[in-house]
This record gives C-alpha cells, sequence and structure tokens, in this order.
C-alpha cells in the first residue's frame, strides 16, 4: 500500500464506524506515522570508504539527523557531534505542553540516546568557527579540525532585546513564553489557564525577525479562544494577534485563511506591531507601530522574542554579508543544497540556515538527507544533484480537536503530502492526530537517520 492509500484505508474504517474515535486514534497514528516515515532523496546503498574528519556543530534535531545519516553512509569516518546540552528536546510538542494537552516529560529526553554508534560526542558549546583554518575552538578551548562541517545550531531566542522581560518571570502574573524551555511551556500552561478560569484582555504576536515554526504563534492563539470559550469567559474577553508585518503568515493563502479564522472567532488583528519593551509589573506591552509606541494592557501575554544566529556564527564568517539575513546572523547557503556559498567544506542544516523558508523540523527532515548526500558525493569524488524545495510544514491548530496541515515550499506552492485526503486548508481532526500522536514517533525517525 501507498502512502496515500494507507491513509485511506484508516479513514474509510473510520467512515464505515468500523472503529470508534479511540480505536482510529490507534490506527490512525500509527498509518499516518508509518506514512511520514518514506524515505527522503535516495541514499547510497553501500557505504562509502574514508578517512574524512566531520564535524557537526550542535546535536538537536538537524545534528543528530545528519550524523545518524552520514554513520550510515560512511565507513572509517571521524564524526564528531559537539553540543553542551545533554537533553533533548522535542519542540514541536512545546505547544501541547503549554495547551495543556501533553505534560512537560513528553518533550524531554536524553542527547545521548540518539547518537549513533561511532560518533563522538563532545559534551561542549562551540565558541569559535574558523573556517578559513579548517576547525572550531569550543568554550575550554579545545581545537577541532576538519574536512567537512555541518553547523546545526538552532537559533538564540533573544529575550534580552525586549527591555523589561525577565524569563525567570514566565508563568507568573499573566506572563507566558512558549518557545523558551519545557518548563516555561509548562508554566506558561498554568498562566494561560488561570487566564482562560477569569477572562480579560490575551495579547499575542510575533518577532519581526526570522522565526521557527511561524505557525506557533497562531496556533497558541487559536487554543487560547478555545479554552475561553470551553470556560464560558469568551463574552467577557478580548483577545488581540499582532502581526510584524502586513500579513497573518509567510504564505499569503494562509495567510487570508488565517485572517477568516481570526474574523469569525471575534480575534482582533493589529498589523505592523513588534514588541518593543514590556512592564510585568503593570501588565503593559508596548508595541512599535509606524505611528510611534503603542501600550497594550494585558490580563495574558504570550512573549515571542525575536530570533537569531547564536554568537559564535553571528560573529564568524559564516553569515550572510549583506541581504535580509545578515544582520540576524543566518548562514550563507545556497537555497538548494544547503551548501556555504565562500566555504564549499561547510554546510549549514536545520534553523540555522540562511534560506527563504525552513525553520521546521520537518523542514530538517528534508534538508538533511540533501545536505548528506552532497557531502558523500564530495568524498567520493561524484556529484550529487538531490534537491531541497523549501518543504516546510506546520501543522496549524485551530481549536483544541483540529488542524489544518499547513505543507509549503520556497515557492509558496502548497505542497500536501495526502492531496485529495488530508485538505491543507481545511480545520480536520486528522490532522489534529497527525500533529499530536503521529508527528513526535516521525520526528524520533528522523533523529536516527530512518525517516
Ligand atoms: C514552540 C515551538 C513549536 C514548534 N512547532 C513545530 C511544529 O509543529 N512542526 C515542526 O516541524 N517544527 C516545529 N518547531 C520548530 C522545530 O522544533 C525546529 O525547527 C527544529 O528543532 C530545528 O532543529 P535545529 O537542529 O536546527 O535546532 P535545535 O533543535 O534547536 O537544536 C540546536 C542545538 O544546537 C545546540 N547549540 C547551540 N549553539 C551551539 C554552539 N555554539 N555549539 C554547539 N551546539 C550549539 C543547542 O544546544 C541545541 O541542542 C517548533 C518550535 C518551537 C519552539
Amino acid at each position: 500500500m501507498n502512502r496515500e492509500q494507507e491513509l485511506r484505508h484508516a479513514l474509510k474504517a473510520l467512515e464505515t464506524a468500523k472503529l470508534d474515535r479511540r480505536g482510529f486514534l490507534t490506527l490512525g497514528a500509527a498509518s499516518a506515522g508509518a506514512l511520514l516515515l518514506q524515505p527522503g532523496p535516495a541514499r547510497a546503498a553501500e557505504k562509502t570508504k574514508t578517512s574524512a574528519r566531520i564535524v557537526i556543530a550542535g546535536a538537536g534535531a538537524a545534528g543528530l539527523a545528519a550524523a545518524s545519516y552520514l554513520a550510515r553512509q560512511l565507513e572509517g569516518a571521524r564524526i564528531t557531534l559537539i553540543d553542551a546540552r545533554k537533553e533533548h528536546f522535542y519542540q514541536p510538542g512545546f505547544t501541547l505542553v503549554a495547551s495543556g494537552i501533553k505534560p512537560q516529560n513528553y518533550v524531554v529526553s536524553s542527547t545521548a540516546e540518539y547518537v549513533p554508534q561511532g560518533v563522538e560526542l563532545i559534551p561542549e558549546r562551540v565558541e569559535e568557527f574558523d573556517p578559513e583554518g579548517n576547525k572550531v575552538v569550543t568554550e575550554s578551548g579545545k581545537s577541532f579540525p576538519y574536512d567537512y562541517l555541518i553547523v546545526a545550531t538552532g537559533l538564540k531566542l533573544d529575550y534580552t532585546a525586549i527591555p523589561g522581560m525577565d524569563e525567570a518571570q514566565i508563568g507568573k502574573n499573566g506572563l507566558g513564553s512558549i518557545y523558551h524551555s519545557p518548563a516555561a511551556a509548562s508554566a506558561t500552561w498554568q498562566a494561560m489557564s488561570a487566564f482562560a478560569d477569569k477572562g480579560g484582555v490575551g495579547v499575542f504576536q510575533r518577532p519581526g525577525t526570522e522565526m521557527k515554526c511561524a505557525g506557533a504563534p497562531l496556533k497558541y492563539t487559536f487554543v487560547t479562544d478555545d479554552y475561553l470559550r470551553r470556560r464560558g469567559t469568551r463574552d467577557k474577553s478580548e483577545i488581540i494577534y499582532n502581526a510584524n508585518n502586513k500579513g497573518l503568515f509567510s504564505v499569503p493563502i494562509v495567510s487570508e485563511k488565517v485572517r477568516m479564522l481570526f474574523k469569525d472567532r471575534g480575534i482582533k488583528v493589529n498589523y505592523e506591531r513588534t514588541l518593543q519593551s514590556i512592564d510585568l509589573g503593570k501588565r503593559i506591552a508596548t508595541f512599535k507601530t509606524a505611528d510611534g509606541p503603542a501600550d497594550l494592557q494585558y490580563d495574558f501575554i504570550n512573549v515571542i522574542p525575536p530570533m537569531r544566529a547564536p554568537d559564535s556564527v553571528l560573529n564568524s564568517l559564516l553569515p550572510w554579508k549583506s541581504g535580509p539575513w545578515a544582520a540576524e546572523g543566518w548562514m550563507e547557503v545556497s537555497k538548494g543544497n544547503l551548501r556555504h556559498a565562500r566555504f564549499p567544506n561547510v554546510f549549514a542544516v536545520g534553523d540555522i540556515a540562511g534560506v527563504p523558508k525552513g525553520k521546521t523540523a520537518a523542514s530538517v527532515k528534508w534538508q538533511v538527507p540533501v545536505a548528506v548526500d552532497h557531502l558523500v558525493a564530495d568524498i567520493a569524488g561524484k556529484q550529487s544533484d538531490a534537491l531541497y524545495t523549501g518543504y516546510t510544514s506546520c501543522p496549524l491548530i485551530t481549536r483544541l480537536g483540529q488542524a489544518m496541515l499547513v505543507e509549503f515550499d520556497y515557492e509558496n506552492n502548497l505542497t500536501p503530502s495526502f492531496p485529495g485526503v488530508i485538505a491543507p486548508l481545511e480545520e480536520l481532526w486528522i490532522s489534529w492526530v497527525m500533529k499530536t500522536m503521529a508527528l513526535k514517533p516521525t520526528y524520533i525517525s528522523m533523529l536516527r537517520g530512518r525517516a
């Protein structure tokens, strides 16, 4: 059965009522997971022998996946993975934790679990990237020379760019922030739930920078609206979403759909506003607008900070030197194969890549096999034609029990994985099942190089 047939089979079973909803959850999740586990670009059947030294900076979603793909395809390579963080965070689950749907431990595991055999994990942070000298230097001063470098450091959440913000206060006094960490996502749930009990003014926003999973600010606005309705406090509440530019999402058709849904649900939108500062004691958020600063008094706020490259990348030779991604430090790589424009033995995968789309875990699944294919081809003295087309996916929760499975590419084409079965712009229960049940097993398989 191909992936579409499998999903149709699952849906048919539901339609003919052979399964109750609970039964379908099991079948649906298993099928969807299996479907999403389809292989990426073709991989070498035989291992390539080499003594190349490959350093991977960052052992999150992209770094671990890259290590696994390389370990499967190479024999004899010295692969070194460098990351100080011992815990692994399943970040797509943060929204679920902050919505009271999953416990905090749903998103936390150990990095060591996913490090493939033969790959050395150095528990340190890279302090300096030296692409001219073909080496990285860690915080303890150890130098790691390489033949190939894969940068997978993810991005930095720049809370310090918001005067008045204090990360230690997340969960208190109506302050939420779903991006910060598993503990903050859980604390945000407590704050949002207390807000939903009483009602009031809920303020939501997104930063003006590039960001990971640009659907998450929208999802959390929808979920909060739903909780207020369920608890009977929506009538005495106001929900205000503050967009950084003239749209709600980078893909115009999705932006329009969200605008219509927000309108239906009475969610007010302010366009072209970014959070400038916050007074946590007085619960006042000040936004930068074309007409000068504008204050919003809130009872609950979800703060999503500006995002940029980590300092070690930002201060290196690796970022774009000009253009829209230079100031935030995103790496200057080709959007088709993730190879650095000036240092051909360097690749960037995951959030750190300076490409027009793709800051999601779903994108990592398609980026990593492409970058690895090019790297392995170099070692073998061959050419690779593997291409990353910008695939990005965002299961956009629109209320508890429903989501839109939005998938798109660099050209803003919608690229549904299940055409004719799961409509991308419809609020569907099956898309909710995907987000809440099928994506985590798929993600874990990706870390192990099997998705
Ligand atoms: C709230 C939220 C919701 C999301 N929802 C979704 C979703 O629904 N679907 C989806 O596909 N994606 C979603 N994402 C995005 C997804 O989690 C990221 O795009 C993905 O994790 C990117 O992988 P990465 O490896 O680039 O970065 P990360 O997974 O963040 O890993 C980066 C790693 O690099 C390490 N590092 C940093 N600096 C250094 C250094 N100097 N030296 C060494 N190591 C370093 C860090 O410690 C970390 O372990 C969401 C993210 C958030 C926060």
